[in-house]
């Protein structure tokens, strides 16, 4: 099965297994499990934060920052595609009476700093306070100019802001510029990242801050609750993903522009653009439908409706690639002939 939906269907390979199987273990609630301690310094190394903390999953990592940076009545500004906005169930808002100010964002995927500067409500008790930034690194697989996020930032602390970065696929970011991720992370207060996407671990999340944030989100963590026991079991994955399997993302990005440039020659299809591991189309509606079942019939999961996404990842090599690529240019041909 060659399935570019997500990122996310990737499974732990043996070696991953094998550092999970063999992880010294203890119940995490209490602060005993060594394994996570040590992933959590790890992480915290790495974003040149003073701690980490541990999630599930990124949806509640980011909840929990959200949580952490702003009270009842408070508001976070985010892009109207960004996932803290769009694809969290409207968690702040359900669960914590934070109210999002969601802003369009611009051709590239930043959000328009004058659009920022517009959002921020001056303090008035007509007004949800503004508490937050929110930006998004990868956005639709495009990595952020880091000068965007210097100004973006910049603006958000002159105003009295704090600053999240929901950094799900920021080690593709920081690949794909050969950027230490130390780098990417310092313009924000708190960053969350994921393992569970291209990185391969079958779950977990990461949240990086300062000690007084990463408190917070702790107590938030244990509401929601995250609190997990013998997690170092998942802390093992994702510090074995860390350590070994970040340098292969370059190999997704490789095959996801030579899967954009056997795309675009053909003319029924238009690729809108390539960047990290994920290439945009835009399939004519008439082909959506019989495109995705012609391709699930080789054993090709795309998910056409919903998104025209497709998206590159370690279990995918580079035949699976000219698979897929041979699959659409046999259906345009034998559509148009
Ligand atoms: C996947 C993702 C998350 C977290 O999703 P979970 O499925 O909850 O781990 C957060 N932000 C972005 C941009 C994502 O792509």
């Amino acid at each position: 099965m060659i399935d570019l939906r997500s990122d996310t269907v990737t499974r732990p390979g043996a070696a991953m297994r094998d550092a999970m199987h063999a992880a010294p273990v203890g119940d995490d609630v209490w602060g005993d499990d060594p394994t996570v301690a040590r992933f959590e310094a790890a992480v915290a190394e790495r974003t040149g934060k003073a701690a980490a903390l541990l999630f599930p999953s990124g949806t509640q990592s980011n909840l929990a920052a959200l949580l952490a940076h702003c009270q009842r009545g408070d508001e976070y500004i985010a892009g109207q595609q960004a996932h803290t906005y769009k694809y969290e169930g409207g968690g702040a808002a359900v669960l914590g009476g934070i109210q999002p100010q969601p802003i369009a964002h611009a051709e590239d995927g930043t959000l328009p700093l004058a659009a920022i500067a517009a959002a921020i409500k001056p303090d008035d008790f007509h007004f949800a306070r503004t508490r937050l930034l929110a930006l998004e690194n990868t956005i639709g697989g495009r990595v952020l100019d880091a000068g965007y996020v210097a100004a973006a930032t910049d603006l958000a602390r002159a105003q009295g802001l704090a600053t999240h970065l929901d950094g799900a696929r920021l080690f593709n970011a920081a690949v794909a510029t050969a950027t230490p991720l130390d780098a990417l992370c310092a313009p924000f207060d708190t960053v969350s990242l994921c393992f569970s996407k291209g990185l391969g671990a079958p779950m977990g999340s990461a949240l990086a801050g300062s000690l007084e944030l990463i408190d917070a989100a702790r107590r938030w963590r244990k509401v929601l609750g995250g609190g997990m026991r013998q997690s170092g079991i998942i802390a093992a994955a994702c510090h074995y993903a860390l350590e070994h399997q970040v340098a292969d993302l370059a190999c997704d990005h490789r095959r996801a522009a030579r899967l954009a440039e056997g795309l675009r020659a053909l003319p029924a299809l238009e690729v809108e653009y390539q960047a990290t591991n994920m290439v945009f189309l835009k399939v004519p509606e008439a082909h959506v439908a019989p495109l995705q079942a012609w391709l699930a019939e080789r054993d090709i999961l795309v998910e056409l409706l919903y998104a025209t996404r497709l998206v590159v990842h370690r279990d995918l090599d580079d035949d699976a690639i000219e698979r897929v690529l041979e699959a659409f240019t046999d259906y345009f041909t034998t559509r148009t002939a």
